[in-house]
């Protein structure tokens, strides 16, 4: 990890990006989102933090819509979200996704796994998909893989082209749900300093992580869910050294 400080935000950065307001979700019997208030700011690093089955992925997934929500509200630059067609595939351009499995497709390659969004989605001619393409990859640090297929490169490798593939359609915000956790311990942090390096070059991001080092070094705010509620939310300096709830202080007496 590297041991840079998170620099302030660029100027013009700040207004609200991302704002759930009285999200309540239910599957079936099971309340797993419960009155969620959360506002990200543009430019901001969010770590969410919490046991498994708070309601952590589904958050994120209500997000980009892959989940619908029962109640309440949640914009996007100040539009709500789009119920359906090119609106919605527009929507999942701009909030980019990356998962703990890496979803790669599996008969294209690097390149033609990076390219297809821009290209299809974004109306992006084939040359300057690629070009752009290629130039992601490098940031990366994957851009001589870029002819290979994804079961040729390690999982860290894959990981870091599908954060390339996320941001090749110039995502609003980037959600990233348990990124490393799929990952062989070598290979974790040459994830984790990708992200750290977008944080610092000012994109907005919610980061769901047991990387404490991550949140500690990128994050301006952990929010701490516990059974589908947002428990507390505060620095990362704070939450770390006086969490104030029993539950964080419980689950924090777990994982350090
Ligand atoms: P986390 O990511 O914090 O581990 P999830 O958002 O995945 O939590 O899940 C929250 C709760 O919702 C869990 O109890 C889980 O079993 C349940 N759940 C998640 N997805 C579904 C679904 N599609 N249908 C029914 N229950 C679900
Ligand atoms: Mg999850």
């Amino acid at each position: 990890m590297t041991t840079l400080e998170k620099g302030p935000a660029p100027a013009g950065q700040g207004e609200p990006l991302v704002v759930l307001s009285g999200v309540q979700k239910w599957f079936g019997q099971l309340h797993v989102l419960q009155d969620i208030e959360l506002t990200v700011h543009r430019g901001e690093v969010v770590v969410v933090i919490g046991p498994s089955g708070s309601g952590k992925s589904t958050l994120c997934r209500t997000i980009n819509r892959l989940e619908t929500v029962g109640e309440g509200t949640i914009t996007l630059d100040g539009q709500p979200l789009p119920q359906e067609g090119k609106a919605l595939a527009n929507l999942r351009a701009e909030v980019g996704m990356v998962f703990q499995s890496f979803n790669l497709f599996a008969h294209k390659t690097i390149l033609e796994n990076v390219t297809l969004g821009p290209i299809k989605v974004r109306g992006q001619s084939k040359a300057d998909a690629e070009r752009k393409a290629r130039e992601l990859l490098d940031r990366v640090g994957v851009g001589h893989q870029a002819d290979k297929y994804p079961a040729q490169l390690s999982g860290g490798q894959q990981q870091r082209v599908a954060i390339a593939r996320a941001l090749a359609m110039e995502p609003k915000v980037m959600l990233f749900d348990e990124p490393t956790s799929a990952l062989d311990p070598e290979m974790i942090k040459e994830v984790l300093d990708v992200m750290v390096s977008l944080a610092q070059g000012g994109m907005t991001m919610i980061v769901v992580t047991h990387e404490m080092g991550f949140a500690r070094t990128a994050a301006d705010r952990v929010v701490f869910m516990a059974d589908g509620q947002i428990v507390e939310e505060n620095t990362p300096e704070e939450f770390f050294t006086n969490p104030q709830s029993d539950r964080a202080k419980d689950f924090l007496g777990k994982i350090l």
